[in-house]
């Protein structure tokens, strides 16, 4: 059983401390309806990702090193477990999506399905908010981008056989041993893989985003996630170093590090830390590259077996632009 457990909101003026232990948490589902857009520019440059849309907010999937968890701080939540267990739909994003495309798709060549959630947590399944907003983009021939954990992407392919589309999962850790300590409730890696496959024998692009690395923990299972995703069909592929860009974040990865890796939480943070500068944090853009020869070393590595293996270029952490556009959080709409 999970306990609430949040880190103090830095938007808000108070916090809540509980004498004793915390109540347990509980899943709670709120809907919400957009007025006016549920496209966001985002800022992931490294990626070339700029238009976002997020159909949920929050993310019962709970990855420890998940940065969207700040975007909860903005609704008055908390990134702990809220981020995990408070969960938002947008129960119209299908309705206002076509709208706002109706007025902007000259703008945008292409949207991504995720950013600040998985597009496909288990709500999706009932609401289907992803799936029609997949369906208006066929609408408007708009190109998608789809990064996922789950294997509830596979519902969808009659609609994404008909897009121009790359569905890349995310699979940072090769076995439930590594991936269980950062990832407690998403869909199990080789789950990953075989829906990856699926998508692949489909005739869907595919790739695997190598996302976080946590150096010294994941960087030497680099060769076999790509090995194991080109097998699965994955022509793409990216790695990104684990970043913190706010305190409540690493303050609570830090925490459910040393809870679940009891042994080898102070290398691996001291390693993080090595990156930085001595931070866990990162202050700006330019800080999110890695400094050390370990970093490196894991790049290389990236870029030896992402060749060997045939693998085309889509972005890797060393294409950061110093000052990408702000992130827009989207929140009154
Ligand atoms: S699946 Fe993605 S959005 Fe969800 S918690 Fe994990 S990293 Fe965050």
């Amino acid at each position: 059983m999970r306990h609430i457990n949040n880190p103090p909101n830095p938007y808000l003026k108070y916090s809540a401390e509980f004498l004793g232990e915390p109540p347990p948490t509980k899943l709670e589902i709120f809907e919400e309806t957009a007025t006016r857009s549920v496209i966001t520019k985002s800022n992931m440059p490294e990626m070339g990702i700029r238009y976002t849309v997020n159909c949920y907010r929050g993310c019962i999937h709970a990855c420890t090193y998940c940065f969207a968890r700040r975007y909860h701080e903005f609704l008055g939540y908390g990134a702990g477990t809220d981020f995990e267990t408070k969960i938002v739909a947008k129960i119209n994003a299908p309705q206002i999506l076509r709208e706002e495309l109706k007025r902007t798709k000259e703008k945008i060549s292409r949207l991504e399905f995720s950013f600040a959630t998985d597009p496909y947590l288990p709500l999706e399944a009932n609401y289907e908010l992803t799936r029609k907003c997949l369906m208006v983009c066929k609408d408007f021939r708009m190109p998608v981008g789809v990064i996922t954990k789950s294997p509830l992407v596979i519902r969808d392919l009659d609609i994404l056989t008909k897009l121009d589309t790359t569905v890349f999962f995310s699979i940072p850790f090769p076995t439930v041993e590594k991936s269980k300590p950062f990832e407690p409730f998403t869909p199990i890696p080789e789950i990953r893989f075989k829906a990856m496959k699926t998508l692949s024998d489909a005739g869907i692009k595919v790739g695997i985003g190598i996302a976080p690395i946590i150096i010294g923990y994941n960087d030497s299972d680099i060769p076999v996630l790509l090995e194991k995703a080109r097998e699965a069909g994955a022509t793409k592929a990216f790695i990104n170093l684990i970043h913190f860009d706010s305190d409540s974040i690493a303050d609570y990865f830090v925490e459910r590090l040393k809870e679940k890796l009891p042994t080898k939480a102070d290398k691996i943070l001291n390693a993080l830390k090595r990156e930085r500068g001595g931070n866990l944090r990162h202050r700006n853009f330019a800080e999110r590259r890695g400094k050390t020869e370990q970093w490196q070393t894991a790049v290389k590595l990236f870029d030896l077996h992402f060749k060997r293996l045939g693998f085309e270029r889509f972005g890797t952490t060393e294409k950061i632009e110093e000052k990408p556009p702000p992130f827009q959080p989207n929140l009154f709409n």
